[in-house]
């Protein structure tokens, strides 16, 4: 009886010059890692092994051992029935012509075992202690044939010993019927998925190291459990990776896997060093650990533990956590180099500068994951890379002022760009140079052209989507197309919802605490103020909410949540159900501000021009 081996097993034993394979890790996990074949201990079958493994497993030679396995069953129930319906002579004249035809099939048998010893070698073939007893009760049954064909005159207890041996041989023909069930139940696997999880239980049974079962296991789990999109959520590593982080086991989440402490402890320090490699300051490591998905996390607290690289450090958490280095072919330093280019592009404005880039990033991660884009979208590793470095580089270079200003002040911007989505147009443009004029930093360098294509026009209309002007327009496209009975958030829909992801993020500051969205209102009111004042000295039309003597502060936040950022929100709410327990933070927002109304008239009476 063969070890039998699934065609997946086979074909990647196939190539013996390919010595790599890629073995997926826990959460960084997600992340693929190159393994050379020599350290999985696995042995290299020989072209001419891997033929006869290909016929054993055969559907022609299944079936013709099965064929063989019905005969011997009903030679031996011959045998049985006439020893006790003949007599002895009329027995003798007729067992010689039956030992011959049992003689055939056991030297077949026989065959089978010779093929497969050779095939698979000795260790892997009686890796299953039952062939040995078969091969035992084979090589017997033979020597008792051989036996009884030579010397007709067998004495009494010889008789008794064939007997005994034909009863084992049942037992033989019992064993071959199980693995003809375990043949056909293979045979009636019909998904990639069961094929890929058998394939790793096979690849399990071959390997040695202790810590590459455990991937193996983690792997199965994940496709088993259909949970290789979950990516949203803080997964159980990650909780293990903070409980590490912080010395403590309390709170630990609950591992489904049987694995000792010490296989636990040498997963997590995995995870924590794949993590660390990326040079991320250990605070901020911490704190995006627990909330990287989180709604609440404090943008201005995380760049400032990082020295001000906050955009550069979430960066690299997310290729690291949605390895998307993988994806990119590209090493950490490349991303690091990339986005520091970015960063130093933001200029120092009050409310449009690498903090506010870094906090839509984060923003749109809280909508791909939390909120669970990443699975209603069916968003593969490419998609999510495209929304997050959108949100990251939606305002490269912006001047502080709007396309209004630029387009009436005849700025260079505004005639390059033919005053259409002005700097919309300009963030991408830019921040894609930067990768094509410094190939340190492209971290595009390494994708296939179409790969690249697909990722470029994706971000780009990303951070088109980002253009106020063209706001209430585009939701009521999306709104219709949510509403459609053709609505496809994995298929066609797809790139637009992606586009109200970043476009949401970027209006997303009254769906936050009051405090954090109070500090962003003060800071996106000075930089209008300051166009305002620019706008009065060059005798421009002074634009809506830039005039510092007549905005109050708290009903213009009323009119944004109202008329921009609750229908933005809604229309998310259209298919993320997840977003649900956050939209009333609009409310709650909105009354802080309904409050403050008055404060704010006494305040602008205070400060009237003379
Ligand atoms: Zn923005």
């Amino acid at each position: 009886m063969l070890p039998s081996r699934s065609d997946s097993q086979q074909r990647s034993l196939e190539n013996p010059d390919k010595q790599t394979m890629r073995v997926d890790s826990t959460k960084r996990t997600d992340k693929l890692i190159e393994v050379p074949r020599k350290k999985l201990n696995m042995r290299l079958y020989t072209e001419s092994e891997q033929r006869f493994q290909d016929y054993v497993n055969s559907k022609i030679v299944t079936i013709s051992i099965i064929a063989l396995v019905g005969a011997y069953a009903i030679l031996i129930f011959i045998i049985v029935a006439l020893e006790e319906l003949l007599d002895e002579t009329e027995f003798n004249n007729v067992s010689s012509i039956l030992s011959w035809i049992e003689l055939g099939i056991l030297i077949v048998f026989i065959l089978e075992i010779f093929v497969g010893l050779y095939a698979w070698g000795i260790k892997k073939y009686y890796k299953d202690k039952w062939l040995i007893l078969d091969t035992l009760i084979i090589l017997l049954s033979l020597f008792f044939v051989i036996f009884e064909l030579a010397d007709q005159k067998t004495s009494n207890v010889i008789k008794v010993i064939q007997a005994v041996f034909r009863f084992l041989r049942i037992f033989l023909l019992i064993r071959k019927a199980q693995t003809f069930r375990r043949l056909a139940t293979i045979s009636t696997i019909s998904t990639p998925a069961e094929k890929i999880v058998r394939f790793l239980a096979e690849l399990k049974e071959v390997l040695e190291d202790e810590n590459m079962k455990l991937d193996i296991d983690y792997c199965i789990d994940k496709i088993g459990n259909n949970q290789l999109y979950q990516m949203g959520k803080l997964d159980e590593d990650n909780a293990e990776a903070m409980a590490w982080l912080n010395q403590s086991q309390q709170g630990r989440a609950e591992v489904k896997r049987i694995v000792t402490n010490e296989q636990q402890q040498q997963q997590q320090k995995k995870v924590i060093a794949n993590f660390q490699k990326l040079n991320i300051p250990k605070r901020l490591l911490e704190i995006l650990y627990k909330q990287h998905d989180d709604l609440y996390i404090d943008p201005f607290e995380c760049d400032k533990l990082s020295g001000g690289e906050g955009l550069v450090n979430l960066m690299l958490f997310f290729f690291e956590n949605y390895n998307l280095f993988d994806v990119f072919l590209i090493k950490p330093k490349v991303v690091r180099g990339y986005f520091e280019e970015v960063m130093k592009g933001y200029l120092d404005n009050p409310y449009h500068n690498k903090v506010h880039a870094q906090d839509v990033a984060q923003t749109c991660n809280f909508l791909l994951s939390k909120c669970k884009f990443i699975e209603i979208g069916q968003l593969d590793e490419q998609d999510i890379a495209c929304v997050l470095i959108a949100g990251a580089i939606h305002d490269y270079g912006h001047p502080g002022l709007t396309n209004a200003f630029l387009i009436n002040s005849r700025n260079d911007l505004a005639l390059t760009y033919n005053d259409q989505s002005v700097l919309e147009m300009y963030h991408p443009s830019q921040c894609f140079k930067i990768a094509w004029g410094n190939q340190k930093v492209n971290i595009f360098e390494n994708l296939q052209f179409h790969k690249y294509r697909r990722i470029r026009e994706s971000i780009i209309l990303m951070v088109l989507s980002t253009d106020m002007a063209h706001h209430a327009s585009e939701l009521a496209i999306t709104n219709s197309r949510i509403a459609a009975p053709d609505f496809e958030p994995n298929g066609k829909d797809k790139q637009r919802l992606m586009d109200l992801i970043v476009h949401s993020s970027d209006v997303s500051n009254p769906t936050k605490s009051f405090e954090i969205y109070k500090n962003w209102t003060e800071k996106v009111l000075t930089e209008f103020w300051l166009q305002g004042d620019k706008e009065r000295d060059l005798g421009l039309p002074i634009s809506y909410l830039c005039n510092r003597y007549t905005t109050n502060t708290a009903e213009a936040q009323v009119g944004f949540i109202d008329y921009v950022v609750k229908p933005t929100f809604a229309c998310v709410l259209g298919f993320l159900p997840a977003y649900e327990p956050f939209f009333q933070n609009l409310d709650k927002n909105k009354a802080k501000w309904q409050e403050l109304i008055e404060y704010y008239k006494q305040q602008l009476a205070s400060i009237q021009p003379k």
